[in-house]
């Protein structure tokens, strides 16, 4: 069986890095191994690489140790990537993994070619977090670590409600909060709380949703002006795809926003009969069966209508069940070399109904109109600016 330790004895040198745009399972599980590393190999260098963090992380233990900048002339003897599916994830800091003498990758997307040397891969796993639990030994996973990793099995699972949430998910969970851990409160302040313009964005994006393929989908755009006017960057539209996915009668969310260069990030959500996965790598992208992303080009109207396109043509194939059958649930095994995938897709299920040629949104409105902002009468506003130290993030990943 696999354990950190043994990758990690006897290296000097080790850099960590996540995803780009990091999202709480990417820093949980990357300042999860971080604090472990330091806690219990203080003689080596270790650096963590990530671009800047959502400020309701910046609570966990040693955030404040996080490196933004990439200029480094440091070689490393062990590299571990953390919740990327593949090496571009990574973003400047794949340069520093490509060079590393040995190299480690925990993840859990389905899209995953197992890239490192060492890899520790299962996209059953509910999160990446949940990964790094299981190569440390729980007698040696303190109160600080313990926060990190539960953060970002909270993140991941929705507060363990997706369907990518185990029993051993829950047992996992179970032990961290054994460890001392305000888990009320990391629910609350990095879940479920939003600031003032994310509440009004959030309002704005559900405004300007429409439905397609006979109300099986929903998408919902947001422009660069619409972002600016609210005073929001992409880190703080986390959780608007959710909100867009509990739509009745919807199998698949849509949720896009302009990026400073004018292509549009697109997050998927699905709740039946498609695979969002496989929909996000044919526009360059990846991620899960359940939960996936990618990055398009065009027209705001003319990404709405590929993608549309695309769901059509999914929900005509029918769903790729989720998991191969039950034993092949092992995560692969710390042999270095051994880089089998565990993409193993079953029969497609039984399609859909959807008519791929029925993309025309199924609400009657007109396109919609440069958003009001209007501010109550009478009161002082306050203009919200973005988060200081982040105006970078308005542009692309
Ligand atoms: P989100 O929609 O929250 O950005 O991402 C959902 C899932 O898809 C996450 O697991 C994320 O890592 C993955 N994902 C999002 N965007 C991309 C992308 O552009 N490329 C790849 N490979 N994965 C992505
Ligand atoms: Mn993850």
């Amino acid at each position: 069986m696999m354990r950190l330790d043994s990758i990690v004895e006897g290296k000097k040198q080790i850099g960590i890095a996540g995803h780009v745009r990091p999202d709480g399972d990417c820093v949980g599980s990357t300042l999860a191994v971080y604090n472990y590393l330091r806690t219990y190999y203080p003689q080596a260098d270790v650096r963590l690489y990530l671009e800047p963090i959502p400020n309701i992380f910046r609570f966990l233990h040693n955030a404040d140790e996080i490196r933004n900048t990439y200029m480094d002339s440091v070689h490393f003897d062990l590299f571990i990537a953390l919740d990327c599916g593949d090496t571009g994830r990574m973003g400047e800091a794949a340069k520093f993994f490509e060079e590393a003498d040995h190299t480690l990758c925990i993840d859990h997307h389905i899209s995953n070619q197992a890239f490192a040397e060492f890899n520790y891969i299962d996209p059953d796993a509910s999160s990446t977090c949940e990964l790094v639990f299981e190569l440390i030994d729980e007698d040696r996973i303190t109160k600080e670590i313990a926060e990190c990793i539960y953060t970002g099995m909270v993140h991941d699972t929705g507060v363990f409600q997706y369907s990518c949430t185990s029993a051993k998910t829950m047992n996992i969970a179970g032990i961290l909060m054994e460890k001392g851990i305000d888990y009320p409160k990391i629910v609350d302040e990095t879940f479920y709380t939003k600031t003032y313009p994310q509440i009004r964005i959030l309002g704005q994006a559900l405004l300007n949703s429409r439905l397609y393929l006979d109300g099986a989908c929903i998408v919902s755009v947001l422009t660069q002006e619409e972002m600016k006017s609210y005073g929001v960057l992409p880190k703080h539209l986390e959780g608007i795809v959710n909100q867009l996915r509990v739509t009745k009668g919807v199998q698949i969310a849509v949720f896009l926003y302009e990026n400073i260069d004018h292509t549009f990030k697109a997050s998927l959500r699905v709740n039946d009969a498609v695979n969002a996965a496989e929909i996000a790598v044919s526009f360059g992208g990846g991620g899960h069966i359940k939960a996936a992303g990618c990055t398009m080009e065009g027209t705001k109207e003319s990404v709405v209508e590929q993608m549309v396109a695309a769901v059509a043509a999914q929900l005509a194939k029918g769903a790729e069940p989720k998991t191969a059958e039950p034993e092949a649930a092992e995560p692969k095994t710390a042999e270095p070399k051994d880089t089998e995938p565990k993409t193993a897709k079953p029969e497609a299920a039984e399609p859909k109904t959807a008519e791929p040629k029925d993309t025309e949104p199924k609400t009657a409105e007109p396109e919609a109109a440069e958003p009001k902002v209007t501010e109550p009468k009478g009161t002082e506003s306050k203009t919200v600016e973005p988060e200081e130290g982040s105006k970078e993030e308005l542009g692309k990943e």
